[in-house]
């Protein structure tokens, strides 16, 4: 089934505000073709960066959310202000939330469903660590990750899953094509599996670690790649936007 590719850059704890806006304004201005495209800035740029693009197809995305609605939960951000500001996707799970803020599963699983519930389109990051490939381990990782999902999905285009080996991520060291399509052609049996195969069909599934303009062709034409999380590479417009154009 055709797919629209889904190009998403993380900027992670990256960028000044001014540095962010200009960023912004590069990437929807240089933003054709037939990919989808989105940027992730830190929180406190949404909404400079949401005016920024405005007007443009860039869709601006958050990097985390806390899942309650509101109250006594000092420092976290609602899915409601994050609509409030312009957000239309959110990432769930990704692996330096997982290892480095040591996220438990259940907590990444409420904050999927708190995403989901609110209509926001859902980034859900999964991946294996290098000695959990090492072991043999690669599928069962990405399954118990997937598990964190609701049991039921109402519409497959508000799900996104992002699969990024660990051993990856700012590494400069990229799965290769053919590892990225096996994690990933599991990846749609186990979503086929729990949801059914049109759901599971229409799901995009992206790769993100050490994608480069350089690299982009090749893992974007994989049959089950649909897309790209970008980390570094996202940072400068020229190599984002040259990920953004090897995606068909
Ligand atoms: C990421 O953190 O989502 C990522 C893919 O980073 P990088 O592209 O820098 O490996």
């Amino acid at each position: 089934m055709a797919r629209t590719p889904f190009i998403a850059g993380n900027w992670k704890m990256n960028t000044t505000k001014a540095e962010a806006v200009a960023l912004a304004t590069a990437i929807a201005a240089g933003t054709k073709g037939p990919a989808e495209v989105g940027i992730a800035p830190p929180f406190v740029y949404l909404d400079a960066v949401s005016a920024a693009v405005k007007g443009s197809a860039v869709k601006v995305g958050a990097q985390d959310v806390y899942f309650e609605k509101s109250g006594a939960f000092t420092g976290e951000i609602s899915v409601a202000m994050l609509k409030d500001v312009g957000v239309s996707f959110v990432l769930t799970g990704h692996s330096e939330r997982r290892h480095v803020l040591m996220e438990k599963p259940e907590l990444v699983g409420k904050k999927a469903a708190a995403v989901l519930d609110a209509g926001l389109i859902l980034v859900h990051c999964v991946g294996e660590k290098l000695e959990e490939r090492d072991n043999g381990t690669t599928f069962a990782v990405c399954q118990a990750q997937l598990d964190e999902l609701p049991a039921t999905i109402a519409d497959p285009a508000k799900l996104v899953i992002a699969y990024e080996p660990v051993w990856a991520i700012g590494t400069g060291r990229t799965a290769t094509d053919a590892q990225a399509q096996e994690v990933h052609a599991y990846i749609r049996g186990a979503l086929a599996k729990k949801y059914g195969k049109d759901f599971a069909d229409a799901v995009r599934i992206q790769y993100g670690g050490s994608m480069k303009p350089d690299n982009a062709a090749g893992l974007l034409g994989q049959t089950d790649v649909d897309g790209g999380l970008i980390g570094g590479a996202a940072l400068k417009a020229e190599s984002f936007l040259g990920i953004v154009n090897a995606a068909k």
